[in-house]
């Protein structure tokens, strides 16, 4: 695990860059929509199942610790629609979100393939990088539904990831703010950045070694790895 920007001829094999989108294309810092998705996603459980929002924030916890994510507890447990469920949590104000040039710029600069893989959905996903600008970068987004509901870091989400995409992942990196999904792409081969906006609601740095580079600002981070080439 490296706290540095690539060295000359470390990205040279690099020939697709993969994002997550959340807290990781834009920063939680500057645009704090993950808790509003959360008090949504709490909303939707009180509902469907009438009860409190204490019960659902029990609830949630677990899912995300036995499934990867609220939405895969509630279809294996509840049988919900997965797509009612989307749409609800994804229903957001977006407008507050400003382009962000810098970004654009440095994604640029990337030589290859530029991909999203998200546990988000498309129409989620094209609206939020739209909005910074960088939207016309890419040209796949993987979402939940295209892994069958299965999110990450569940090693099947990324199997499909793979097979549909066909990213190479020996020739790939991935950013991620969230660690635990490192794991599964390291392993598949993948080079993996975490991107350390997590560390504000997570506690301290994870040491593990399915993190190869750690990037305090994802624009800075990239715009190194352009110069490595
Ligand atoms: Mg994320």
């Amino acid at each position: 695990m490296r706290r540095t920007h690539p060295r000359a001829g470390e990205m040279d094999h690099i020939d697709c860059w993969v994002f997550d989108l959340d807290n990781t294309l834009y920063c939680s810092r500057k645009y704090d929509l993950f808790p509003e998705m959360g008090v949504k996603m709490g909303t939707y459980i009180e509902q469907f199942l009438g009860i409190s929002a204490d019960e659902a924030a029990v609830l949630r916890a677990r899912f995300s610790e036995d499934y990867g994510t609220t939405l895969r507890g509630m279809m294996m447990e509840h049988r919900i629609p997965p797509t009612e469920f989307l749409d609800f949590v994804h229903d957001l104000d977006l407008d507050q979100i400003r382009p962000e040039p810098a970004l654009d710029a440095a994604i640029a600069a990337l030589p290859g393939r530029k991909v999203v893989f998200t546990n988000a959905t498309v129409k989620y996903a094209i609206d939020v990088m739209d909005r910074l600008g960088v939207g016309h970068h890419f040209d796949v987004v993987f979402d939940v539904a295209a892994a069958d509901y299965i999110p990450k870091p569940q090693m099947s989400a990324y199997d499909q990831f793979f097979r549909a995409t066909k990213v190479a992942p020996k020739r790939a990196i991935f950013f991620e703010d969230m660690a635990r999904n490192l794991a599964p792409a390291a392993q598949s081969g993948m080079t993996t950045v975490w991107v350390e906006n997590e560390r504000l609601n997570a506690g301290p740095t994870p040491s593990c070694d399915h993190v190869h580079y750690i990037a305090e600002d994802l624009t800075g981070w990239l715009q190194a790895a352009a110069l490595a080439r």
